[in-house]
């Protein structure tokens, strides 16, 4: 297992600032997160996920997380649980 994150290792920054969360495998120049970091403005999540961030009120970046940006910050799952209720036919036995 890993050990606790410390800042510097952590995925996902927080801005709170922007409310801008920063994906730190996949930033950019333009996202400016040294700044962030040097003006005491990051934020690390418990756990460190897009969620947890979300989850803060804070926004995908559109540079370092395009996609989650325009999907307005929803992952997606969970949606498997309903489809399942369909599936209930009785049996012929
Ligand atoms: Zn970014």
């Amino acid at each position: 297992m890993h050990s606790v994150p410390s800042r510097s290792t952590q995925r996902f920054l927080g801005d709170t600032g922007s409310r801008l969360v920063h994906d730190l495998l996949n930033e950019t120049p333009e996202c400016g997160t040294l700044e962030v970091l040097r003006q005491g403005r990051a934020v690390g999540f418990i756990p460190d996920s897009l969620r947890a961030a979300v989850a803060e009120k804070f926004r995908p970046c559109p540079r370092c997380l395009p996609e989650e940006a325009a999907a307005g910050g929803q992952e997606g799952e969970a949606a498997g649980a309903a489809a399942a209720v369909e599936d209930h036919r009785p049996a012929r036995a």
